[in-house]
């Protein structure tokens, strides 16, 4: 089963994992990212080819 992983949407690309999610990271921190202060979405993230996707979408090779 694919990781559950959450990101930053803005220009910093952050990827956090879920322990650090429910650890207290739960926004994009990175100084000059266009979402800076945001809270990072949900992703999927792919444990073959690494690519991260919408818990909404469909993922498959
Ligand atoms: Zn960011
Ligand atoms: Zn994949």
């Amino acid at each position: 089963m694919d990781q559950k992983v959450y990101v930053c949407t803005g220009t910093c690309q952050a990827e956090v994992t879920e322990e650090q999610y429910q650890s207290g990271i739960v926004k994009c921190g990175t100084g000059g990212c266009t979402m800076e202060g945001h809270t990072f979405e949900e992703r999927r993230k792919c444990s073959v080819c690494g690519q991260t996707y919408k818990p909404e979408e469909t993922h498959s090779h």
